[in-house]
């Protein structure tokens, strides 16, 4: 076997697979902080080296996702739930000819700034930053690439390409009192962004039944109920044979909900994205380039209402959820009335008190939190 020299290899040849509507990485809007040209990385490769590289990324592996410290360990964590995200994301995107680098960067950021125990410690955080102009994840996340990481000795935070910082404002709804319209000031949303998006709710959607169901709050029976599940069950039994019962059954239903959902997913984005010749086309849409089939989509906000009713506000849930948005309270409230707990670096003179305090809650991972709390106390 021969083994061809380095240079034979173009760093970034692959990008000449990319459909029209990708997002090239020569067209990038580039970083804030301009840097040039690593030697044998594309940028947004680079991108996701540095969010891997992060701290906020390895205490995603500690935060809770749904469900909170329970008894066993295989439930998903935020980690694992982006792990998911991020292999569902590439598929779709290597099909669909997008720029999978891009795609990566996107699903692995986009849960970076969740505080600990998942939305109740968000909805926490937010009332008690009211005054301050409020807090919420996507605009954490983005304080968190664009001031709070330090690792780079030229500038603050990670200091990522526009497109991925992109990904992240557009889904936030407030811009927690920086007084930026983080909405106006970025064009709309990227197909390899909104490939993320869906993948996001593809693998929630059926890990959290997955996650429900070892918990005992609901069982498969229930979701007889539901049209999808049903549709997964049809498949799974042409793939499995009928003879498939019990735990194997249920299993070999998810992976159909997520193999249908995925394969229909990639048939109709190719569809509406056919005859697009750049990403411009594809922001000037009105309506998303990247999308369920109508039936399906239907489908999936019907599963999408079970789980809130039979999950996320199932007594399971809702009572640690309730511990912990308690605990973040008592955090805050603890830490403003004794303002030395807060560590140096979430001092930031040119902004509230508050603001750091939130930082600092919002970096803590659940075990951390329940740590620090205890140490207080003492
Ligand atoms: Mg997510």
């Amino acid at each position: 076997m021969t083994i061809e020299p380095d240079s034979m290899f173009e760093p970034t040849d692959h990008e000449s697979l990319l459909a029209p509507y990708a997002m090239h990485s020569r067209h990038s809007r580039g970083r804030r902080y301009p840097e040039g040209e690593h030697p044998y990385r594309p940028i947004y490769v680079r991108d996701r080296d540095r969010i891997i590289h992060s701290a906020a990324f390895r205490r995603l592996a500690y935060k809770t996702q749904v469900f909170v410290d329970q008894p066993n360990d295989h439930h998903r964590t935020r980690l694992t739930h982006t792990l998911e995200v991020v292999q569902m994301a590439r598929t779709i995107a290597r099909r669909l000819r997008l720029n999978e680098d891009l795609t990566e960067a996107i699903a692995l950021v986009h849960d970076l700034g969740h505080p600990p125990f998942g939305h109740a410690g968000e909805r926490a955080l937010d009332q008690l930053t009211q005054s301050v102009g409020g807090f919420e994840h996507n605009a954490q996340g983005l304080r968190l690439v664009e001031k709070l990481e330090s690792r780079y000795p030229h500038f603050p935070g990670l200091n990522l390409t526009r497109e991925v910082l992109d990904s992240i404002s557009l889904h936030s709804k407030q811009s927690m009192g920086s007084g930026e319209n983080l909405s106006e000031e970025f064009p709309s949303m990227l197909a390899e962004s909104q490939v993320v998006d869906l993948a996001d709710s593809i693998a929630y959607s059926t890990h959290d039944i997955d996650d429900a169901i070892r918990h005992q709050i609901i069982t498969s029976g229930d979701l007889r109920a539901l049209e999808i599940w049903r549709w997964a069950d049809e498949r799974c039994e042409e793939v499995y044979g009928e003879d498939l019962v019990g735990k194997q059954r249920t299993r070999g239903v998810i992976r159909c909900l997520i193999d249908g959902q995925v394969g229909g997913l990639i048939d109709e984005s190719r569809a509406r994205l056919a005859g697009m010749r750049s990403t411009d086309e594809v922001r000037r849409q009105r309506s998303p380039v990247i999308a369920l089939p109508s039936e399906l989509g239907r489908m999936k906000s019907e599963l999408r209402e079970f789980l809130f009713l039979r999950v996320y506000r199932s007594e399971v849930v809702t009572k640690r959820t309730r511990e912990g948005e308690e605990l973040v309270g008592r955090l805050f409230e603890e830490i403003r009335r004794r303002p030395s707990l807060l560590p140096e670096k979430y001092h930031r003179p040119e902004e509230p008190f508050e603001r750091g305090v939130a930082d600092y809650i919002a970096s803590m991972t659940d075990r951390y939190a329940e740590k620090t709390w205890r140490e207080m106390e003492a």
